[in-house]
């Protein structure tokens, strides 16, 4: 039985306030009474920065359970509401908002008690960290390390307890060979297992998979499939099981790309079927990231060394804490939970990964043991490689160039490689890629803090050994001066711009606000790089002499590294290689992203290249300036996809539920790239089994005038209501979104139907869903990114509403596209494709069913192509939407409506284990 604890806790909602005394007493209070409560003694709180926003007292702080869970339970899963973490620590939920404040207290009890508890599983570091923590002041401090024993013998600190990866020798090439159906669908059917059901759908689309790992016939021809398969076929493990069965067989890697980390989690949990042992999936399956998004271990070690300040030192702790613990150092998507950093308003987190290049590779004292080298060292052996869509089209493009292409792969979410393509290929010449070249090549200046450092220190070895390569680092650190530095958009703002590209970049500001638009007030504003005026035409042409100035040292200084590699000096040991191997990475790299700037500046005032889109654009977010510049974009970006990627490689799957979306084969091979290949791309289809008929209507409610914003929040609410939560909304704008949830959010909560939204809760989008999927009298409004990756099955969502059609935005890029693709025909393809998708987080499993609202009476019929054929659609006035939407809720097993939070759903993660039903 824990001790009592002394503190007070308090839980505040959208539906009220409470107070739990330690004497047991629960009392509903003012906002008032709660803030002066917390102001003046420590208080019990779950979520620090989001009970801030409920009492609008942005100063909160006190004893946050979230944190104390980090520090307990590092890198273990937990849903932040009372009822997550009660189902977490394995304690009985509580009945309602009222009883989550008495129930917080609890909590922390329980959670204090495990310190003391023989069998804490993450015990080691725990002593030591506490310690720290005390120094730091945490508010947990004391009664953290109170409860720790002082272990016997000093404990192992973090970075001696990590392992060390393996140099391992190249991999031979792989064997060729021909999978026979056979083969194929008893690997399917392993992985299936026996009490499945056999699914022919699945079976054909495997043995149609196998056939992108045929041996190649000729080079620039790669065995490439597009292949459909409507939700619940069976997909991803219809490809894993020829793809594993191949790479085992063959010696080979597969790569598994995905457009959502919503995909790849699933992905990695269901290659535990085909290695059940967890050390030889370990070695096995690899989920490779780009390295911004892993713990890079020295900035950890220099904030734990006084790098960082209060509430970032904190969580420096915490995040060593994890690190310990940690199954890949995966910062952002990993097992570090989403919600940690947010905790700490995102204070430093950025600052503990590598986002800027600023690796020093084997001059790192932490290179054995670092995450980031692990994972791509363990991608080289592995069977199957999970990634995103970006970083296989990064790494396809740099391993063609260096003769050892990506040869084999599967993108899944097939449908979003166009807009993976766009972004990957494209080119930003603006104020913040230019400061980020400047400090990469010049290191902290001024003021600056940091372990960043230049060209110069991270070279200094080659510098003090040849006297070329010295004098091309001076001759680039001097020609980066003319690159924007600290505090260039403050001087844009008073026209006060140093230098030739931040004269390039007030010129573009000033042309942005004399042309553009500002119908979306405060956000960002374009115009197209055309009919530009001589002060902008005039700016170019010395930004780009001082980029070409950049360029030339920087190239020499790669060719004198070059040179060294190749030489061998005596004082040139293994470390040293391996960081001169990395900075001739980071020299070519940036060598193209100069190429690519120049080449975009010799358009300004010349003639249009028609490959392109070029705009200017000045970037804000309600109403703050946070980068300007220029862009360029393809055209079709499937050009450079097809030259770069598809046409190196040996075999490409390109596969999804929606890869038409709604349209023909040609529209899937246009947007894939598959159009640019020599050869004619084999397709495969296969519909959905689901009786969508039965389980699905979509409802379009004609009486909601366009612009009333009151009518549109109560819309919402009126059918969140007959609902009973398990809402998704989906928003195109987000003041829209913002001002909905302004008018409802607190109604909806005094009747217990929680409601969350992005851009307004201070949670990450992840978490956000884990908290909507976990709770199914919670609903949830968001944007794009709930729009194509919310994977929840089951009764958690069982209605979605849009505001209405989908329409692309009006973007320069967009017009260009528009003017290419057919006109309204090309508008019809994007909204055909959103709608699509939208409508596809409805019904993820056979058992599921549920309503698809659009609140827009002028959605055309020609679009209602988009849902699958045999869905209801009626156009009805909103009460009669209402009626609808009640009636299916009513007819619903199991959803008491009334009732706080029934934990309907079980287990710690509540996505599927299988595919079924899923994408
Ligand atoms: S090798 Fe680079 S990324 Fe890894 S810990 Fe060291 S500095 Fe950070």
């Amino acid at each position: 039985m824990s001790t009592p604890l002394p503190w007070p806790a308090i839980h505040a909602t959208h539906g009220g306030i409470w107070i739990a005394t330690p004497d047991g007493a629960v009392r509903s209070v003012g906002r008032g009474e709660a803030i002066a409560l917390a102001a003046e003694t420590p208080a019990v709180l779950l979520n620090a920065p989001v009970t801030a926003t409920r009492l609008g007292y942005g100063e909160l702080s006190g004893l946050d359970l979230l944190e104390l869970f980090a520090f307990v339970h590092p890198a273990r899963f937990v849903v932040p509401t009372p009822a997550g973490m009660a189902r977490a620590l394995g304690l009985e939920p509580p009945a309602d908002d009222a009883a989550a404040a008495p129930f917080l207290l609890r909590a922390a009890a329980a959670l204090l008690d495990r310190l003391g508890d023989a069998g804490w599983a993450e015990r080691e570091g725990g002593w030591t960290a506490a310690q720290a923590m005390f120094r730091l002041r945490w508010p947990w401090a004391a009664a953290v390390a109170e409860r720790i024993d002082r272990p016997e013998r000093a404990e192992r600190w973090l970075f001696s307890k990590l392992p060390e990866w393996e140099e391992a020798a190249p991999r031979p090439q792989p064997r060729p060979l021909v999978l026979a159906d056979a083969e194929t669908d008893d690997a399917l059917a392993r992985l299936v297992g026996s009490g499945a059901e056999p699914r022919e759908g699945q079976r054909l689309y495997a043995e149609a998979a196998a056939r992108v790992f045929d041996p190649r016939r000729a080079e620039g021809r790669p065995n490439m499939l597009l292949a459909e398969a409507g939700t619940g076929i069976g997909k991803t493990l219809g490809y894993l099981a020829p793809a594993s069965l191949w790479a085992a067989e063959a010696g080979g890697t597969v790569w598994v790309s995905t457009y959502t980390k919503a995909l790849q989690r699933q992905l990695d949990r269901e290659t535990a079927r085909i290695f059940p042992h967890p050390a030889d999936r370990a070695r096995r399956v690899v989920v490779r990231k780009g390295r911004e998004n892993y713990l890079c271990l020295l900035n950890l070690e220099d904030a734990l060394q006084g790098g960082f300040q209060g509430r970032a030192a904190i969580l420096a702790q915490l995040v060593a804490r994890w690190a310990a613990y940690s199954r890949d150092g995966d910062m952002v998507g990993g097992d570090l939970p989403g919600w940690l950093v947010t905790l700490f308003r995102r204070a430093g987190s950025t600052a503990l990964t590598d986002r800027r290049g600023e690796c020093v590779y084997a001059g790192c004292p932490h290179y054995r043991k670092c995450f980031i080298e692990r994972s791509a060292r363990a991608a080289e052996g592995a069977d199957l490689v999970i990634a995103n869509h970006a970083l296989v089209m990064i790494l396809a493009t740099r391993r063609r160039e260096e003769g050892l292409p990506l040869a084999r792969m599967v993108f899944d979410e097939g449908h979003h490689l166009f807009d993976a393509a766009d972004s990957t290929f494209a080119t930003a010449l603006t104020g913040q890629e230019t400061i980020e070249l400047r400090r990469w090549i010049v290191g902290p200046e001024g003021k600056s803090r940091g372990r960043r450092r230049g060209l110069s220190a991270r070279l200094s070895d080659v510098a003090s050994y040849d006297e070329e390569g010295a004098l091309a680092i001076d001759a680039a650190v001097e020609a980066a001066s003319a690159l924007p530095a600290d505090g260039w958009l403050g001087r844009l703002g008073e026209g006060l711009p140093l230098g030739p590209v931040e004269r390039l970049l007030a010129a573009v500001r000033d042309t942005v606000y004399a042309r553009a638009s500002a119908a979306d007030a405060g956000y960002g504003l374009e115009t197209e790089a055309a009919e530009l005026d001589p002060a902008l035409i005039d700016a170019a042409a010395p930004a780009a002499r001082a980029l070409e100035a950049l360029v030339r040292p920087l190239a020499r200084l790669r060719q004198r590294l070059e040179g060294l590699l190749e030489d061998g000096p005596d004082w040139l040991d293994g470390p040293a290689r391996a960081r001169i191997e990395g900075a001739v990475a980071g020299l070519s790299n940036r060598g193209q992203l100069l190429a690519a700037w120049v080449a975009l500046l010799a358009r300004i005032g010349g003639p249009v290249d028609p490959d392109y889109v070029d705009w200017l654009a000045v970037d804000r977010i309600e109403g703050r300036e946070f980068d300007i510049g220029l862009h360029r974009h393809w055209l079709d970006p499937t050009r450079p996809l097809a030259e770069t990627v598809l046409k190196p490689a040996h075999g490409v799957l390109v596969t999804s539920a929606t890869l038409r979306g709604g349209e023909d084969w040609a529209a899937a091979e246009a947007r894939t790239g598959a159009v640019h290949l020599d050869q004619a791309v084999p397709r495969f289809e296969a519909p959905s089994p689901f009786d969508y008929a039965a389980r699905a209507e979509v409802l379009i409610v004609t009486d909601l005038k366009r612009g009333d914003l009151a009518g549109l929040g109560l819309a919402y609410a009126r059918l969140i209501q007959a609902a009973g939560g398990g809402t998704l909304g989906l928003f195109t704008a987000i003041q829209r979104l913002k001002a909905v949830h302004a008018r409802i959010a607190d109604r909806l909560a005094r009747e217990g139907l929680p409601l969350y939204a992005q851009h307004v809760d201070p949670i990450d989008t992840g978490t956000l869903v884990d908290i909507f999927r976990d709770d199914r009298r919670a609903s949830l409004l968001g944007t794009d990114a709930l729009r194509d990756g919310v994977d929840v099955p089951g009764a958690s969502l069982r209605l979605v509403v849009m505001e209405g059609v989908p329409w692309p935005r009006p973007t320069v890029l967009h017009a260009a596209r528009r003017a290419a693709g057919g006109g309204s025909a090309h508008d019809d393809r994007v909204v055909r494709a959103r709608l699509a998708q939208a409508f596809g987080r409805l019904i993820r499993r056979a058992d599921d069913r549920g309503a698809f609202v659009l609140l827009s009476a002028a959605t055309p019929s020609r679009l209602l192509d988009a849902f699958p054929a045999g869905v209801p659609v009626r156009r009805l006035t909103l009460d009669e939407a209402v009626a609808h939407v009640a009636a299916l809720n009513a007819s619903a097993p199991a959803n008491p409506v009334g009732a706080f939070s029934p934990q309907q759903v079980s287990g710690i993660s509540m996505e599927p284990e299988g595919d079924v039903g899923t994408e």
